[in-house]
């Protein structure tokens, strides 16, 4: 099957697009390209709605990855309308809720910064996330100091670019994979690394705002310890209350 472009990588503040039907199995559809962002790396995957040419709306209630990564897959809830391959459709995502995710998305990768230790996990909800951290020997963490630490990065208003190694040179900086989970996706010749002005620099294929002033202010809501070494920072968008 064709692999379906993935606009969000490119472009992750694009909402809205055009796409055609290259598939549909039951309530799984896939298309030749879209800006809905299918689940991993912590984040959920979108949902949002479609519409048909002769106008009938379908909701996209989640967004996955084929086995092989290759397609996205975007789940539909149960509905009116004909969806046959070839026909073209208006997409558009939930991108309030998209955006919430951009922002702690990249509120954790900062936050990483901060921490002298392993990331062995991570999970974005809409108004807060959180992030596990393998703990370097003796250190401690402190939640006010992080805190302050987290809202002065975002108070200056670093950049949020994009950079591009070779796999080799990536095998040569084994410092930038911070994340025992994820692998970054090597095999493609380039790996595409994340990078907070001069703060911190990752591989992640996730969604991410152009500068940290975006994530506006945050608060570390608990740091729970899980095991020895291992400890669970939770981080809330502080204003999620004043936006809704
Ligand atoms: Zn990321």
């Amino acid at each position: 099957m064709p692999a379906t472009v993935a606009l969000f990588r490119d472009y992750p503040y694009m909402k809205a697009c055009a796409a055609r039907v290259t598939r549909v199995e039951g309530d799984v559809l896939c298309l030749d390209r879209t800006v809905f962002y299918p689940q991993g790396g912590g984040q959920p995957g979108d949902t949002g709605v479609l519409r048909l040419p002769d106008g009938t709306i379908r909701l996209v209630v989640d967004t996955r990855k084929s086995d092989d990564g290759a397609e996205i897959l975007h789940i539909l809830s149960p509905g009116p309308g004909l969806i046959e391959p070839g026909m073209l459709l208006d997409t558009v995502i939930d991108w309030r809720r998209r955006y919430k995710f951009m922002r702690l998305h990249t509120a954790l990768h900062l936050l990483s910064s901060f921490v002298p230790g392993r990331i062995s996990g991570a999970q974005i909800g809409e108004d807060k996330g959180r992030i596990d951290f393998a703990l370097d020997e003796g250190a401690k963490l402190d939640k006010d100091e992080l805190q302050f630490c987290l809202n002065q990065a975002v108070a200056q208003d670093m950049p949020v670019t994009i950079d591009w190694v070779g796999d080799e040179e990536l095998d040569k900086r084994p410092d930038l994979i911070r994340t025992f989970t994820v692998r970054p996706p090597v095999g493609q010749g380039r790996v595409r690394l994340v990078r907070i002005g001069e703060a911190d620099l990752q591989p992640c294929g996730g969604t991410h705002v152009s500068a940290l002033g975006e994530i506006g202010p945050l608060a570390i809501s608990r740091i729970e310890n899980k095991g020895r070494h291992n400890r669970r920072v939770i981080v809330e968008l502080a204003d999620s209350q004043v936006n809704d």
